[in-house]
């Protein structure tokens, strides 16, 4: 494997001013050692790209201070909200890794879970998606519907995982190049990878609930997701 290879975590971000010291934090204690020799998985080098997707909050103050401080830090600003997969898509554009890692910003994930997947992506994997195999959202509301949507999507695509919402996700960058993304696509990015042919795994993360600020979204999310479904299929 490319032992100088460099990783770029890409964050999106909406008013997540609490969230954002302690998510630095812990990415730099995962991530630092990977860059010592020894290291398995080992980087070359790492960057934090944190997207500000038109936080109204203390955020972007804060994102310039962590910047401030880091070298393996930038900050992307965009200038209205445009949405999650927007974010990352702006976030993948900035980046300059042969690795790709997309997280959210609220610490539901564990960046702690990100050398797991970079060691899955070293089995010979193009794609490695998070499974949020025991996942702390609201029962019903989002669980039960995430659930029924993954079986459609499935279905639909013939490419089989338990969990596309999670966007604790590693990619190579050349399966990211094939296709444009907008809408509610990023979770949709695992289908057109593996029709081009890409090797797909998924890999069961811990996941929290949220612990500061609100979660973005409501039931409204899921007509966008089958509506992106159709324009995928
Ligand atoms: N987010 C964003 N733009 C938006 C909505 C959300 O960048 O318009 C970010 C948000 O800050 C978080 C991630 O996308 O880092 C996931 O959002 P959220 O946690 O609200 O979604 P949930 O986990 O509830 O599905
Ligand atoms: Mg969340």
């Amino acid at each position: 494997m490319n032992q100088a290879r460099k990783l770029s975590v890409i964050i999106p971000i909406k008013e997540e001013q609490d969230n954002l010291r302690p998510l630095h934090e812990r990415l730099t204690a995962a991530l630092e050692p990977l860059t010592k020799p020894g290291a398995s998985p080992s980087l070359g080098d790492y960057e934090i790209v944190l997207v500000d997707d038109g936080s109204r909050d203390q955020s972007m103050n804060v994102l310039r201070e962590i910047a401030a401080a880091d070298r393996r830090v930038k900050v992307v600003r965009l200038r209205r909200n445009y949405g999650q997969t927007p974010a990352l898509k702006a976030g993948i554009d900035h980046a300059s890794g042969e690795v790709i890692v997309s997280l959210d910003a609220d610490l539901q994930n564990d960046p702690e879970d990100i050398p797991m997947l970079l060691a899955k992506l070293d089995e010979g994997y193009d794609v490695v998606s998070g499974w949020r195999k025991d996942r702390k959202d609201a029962a019903i509301r989002r669980n039960l519907v995430s659930r029924i949507a993954n079986n459609m999507i499935s279905k639909i695509s013939g490419v089989h995982l338990n969990d596309y919402g999670c966007t604790l996700k590693a990619y190579r960058r050349e399966v990211l190049e094939g296709f444009r993304l907008y809408g509610e696509m990023h979770r949709f990015v695992p289908i057109y990878a593996k029709w081009q042919g890409a090797r797909i795994a998924e890999l069961p993360v811990t996941h929290h609930a949220r612990k500061a600020g609100k979660s973005k979204y409501g039931l409204s999310r899921i007509f966008k997701v089958l509506l992106d479904l159709l324009v995928v299929k």
